[in-house]
């Protein structure tokens, strides 16, 4: 079978050599500068690309068991001592009780941050009692650093693409978890008691709940890179659910039971502006599974999903999910892979998950290459951190990196970027997506020119400390100004 890749596969040199090439651009334009183009030229044989091959485990190095944590240290200990060139492995914080949250970053870079290369990553067991994510991603990073070398799809994953991966973020809740337990709470919460999928900040409800040391650290982590999509691994259903988990309406749906009964009154889809984008995204996972596309119930009495996918609010609204926090604080775009029927099933099982999940698993990431990617340049040619961009009709904002750099993934289409930067004057940009490509776009500000001192920038500059003002709101959400 050949899959036609969507993007254009730049390589590392040619991405690096893009900023000097805008900036010269850049340099010489007046107002703002759209430079749009084909990163590259993209062959026939670079098109048609095979899939991933079928991953044969290598029993001496990962078995298909479940690795307790000393067990998984170990493991990814060794693989970066072995493939010190295409893993790096850092840890973002301990657990209550002082296990690490180790990361494991797979990429043909995986020291440095290569500007033009989008940043993606897993996050695997945030319910402790759920580990089969834990155990793919595992499995994941075996795979990519054993076919680099001889898959291609892989090689070209890895030179375009940082892959962060946290197996586990409870490792607590995993230790008193129990092997062959199909439901229940048993394990589900960090060792003070605490859901970790309900305990960050909300966009639609006050959240009360104490903030706890694995979701700071998470918190703290996505707030230093700026990742372009995540998928986040559960067990207990078949599905992959996107935003939003929470809505306005929530209020009569306290938990998953109780929202299950009263689904047909309580819920309804609570639709982001980039449900287009986070539907596509769903699928390509659901279809890239062996059985998730089908959307067949686990049991007679759950929901069946239709194609395999649906809306977080639409199953059963919660207040403090990870997912909507990725998207409403960062831009970034993470749904949430149900990628079992059993929570906690038997080691024997545990190979046939990782048929069912490899492909997608895989595929999914390289939907960060999808859409439009660039940069913001003052007349200079010297990147502008944190400028604030929106897409036109999508009022969930993102900044650029220090590097100037920003990426969004859209399906292809006519679209309007807008991008704001203090002490700039706002710009408003068109630009073109398409299927085969990525868009690149190069986009110059120039200083304000009714920029005012301090003391009376308000009265002369109505437009631009506004918006600074708006943005700051609401707890450094992104938050824009309406502009129509
Ligand atoms: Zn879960």
């Amino acid at each position: 079978m050949i899959w036609r890749t969507p993007t254009t596969m730049a390589s590392r040199g040619q991405l690096l050599v893009l900023p000097l090439l805008l900036s010269l651009l850049a340099s010489h334009s007046s107002l703002i500068q759209l430079s749009w183009a084909k990163t590259v030229s993209v062959s026939d044989t670079e098109q048609l690309m095979p899939e991933p091959r079928a991953y044969s485990p290598d029993a001496q190095h990962l078995d298909f068991v479940y690795h307790d944590h000393e067990e998984l240290t170990r493991f990814l200990r060794a693989t970066s001592a072995r493939y010190p060139n295409l893993t790096a492995l850092y840890s973002i914080g301990k657990s209550i009780q002082g296990r690490d949250l180790w990361v494991m970053v797979v990429s043909s870079s995986p020291y440095e941050h290569l500007v033009g290369k989008p940043d993606v990553k897993y996050v695997g067991n945030i319910h402790g009692n759920e580990p089969v994510g834990r155990e793919m991603l595992l499995h994941l990073i075996q795979y990519f650093v054993t076919s680099y070398n001889t898959d291609q799809y892989v090689k070209w994953l890895l030179d375009n693409t940082r892959i962060h991966i946290l197996p586990t973020m409870n490792p607590d809740g995993y230790a008193v978890s129990k092997e062959g337990t199909c439901d229940g709470g048993q394990g589900r919460y960090n060792a003070r008691g605490f859901d970790l999928n309900r305990n960050f900040p909300d966009y639609f409800k006050q959240n009360n709940k104490r903030g706890q040391p694995e979701t700071d650290a998470v918190k703290d982590w996505i707030s230093k890179i700026q990742f372009v999509l995540s998928g986040s691994l559960h067990g207990g259903a078949l599905v992959a659910s996107y935003p939003y988990d929470n809505t306005p309406n929530s209020r009569i749906c306290r938990s998953s039971a109780l929202c299950a009964m009263f689904q047909t009154y309580s819920a309804g889809p609570s639709l982001t502006p980039d449900d287009d984008v986070f539907k596509h995204l769903s699928l390509v996972y659901a279809r890239n599974h062996a059985k998730m596309s089908r959307g067949v119930a686990c049991k007679s009495a759950t929901p069946a999903f239709e194609n395999g996918i649906t809306n977080g609010a639409a199953w059963y609204p919660l207040t403090g999910g990870m997912q909507d926090y990725n998207y409403v604080w960062y831009g970034c775009m993470e749904i949430t892979l149900e990628i079992s029927c059993c929570k906690f099933p038997p080691a024997y099982e545990l190979k046939k998950y990782w048929e069912d999940n490899q492909l997608s698993l895989i595929k999914f990431l390289a939907e960060a290459h999808r859409g439009v990617q660039g940069f913001v340049f003052d007349p200079a040619g010297m990147p502008i951190e944190r400028a604030s961009i929106k897409i036109k009709g999508r009022d969930v904002g993102f900044q650029t990196t220090k590097y100037g750099e920003f990426w969004r993934i859209l399906l292809p289409g006519y679209y309007k970027v807008e991008v704001f930067a203090e002490g700039y004057a706002p710009r408003e940009v068109e630009f073109v997506i398409v299927e085969q490509h990525p868009t690149l776009l190069n986009v110059t500000l120039q200083p304000s020119k009714y920029l005012l001192p301090a003391s009376s920038a308000s009265s002369s500059s109505p437009v631009v400390s506004q918006q600074q003002q708006q943005q700051r709101q609401v707890n450094g959400k992104l938050q824009f100004p309406p502009t129509d």
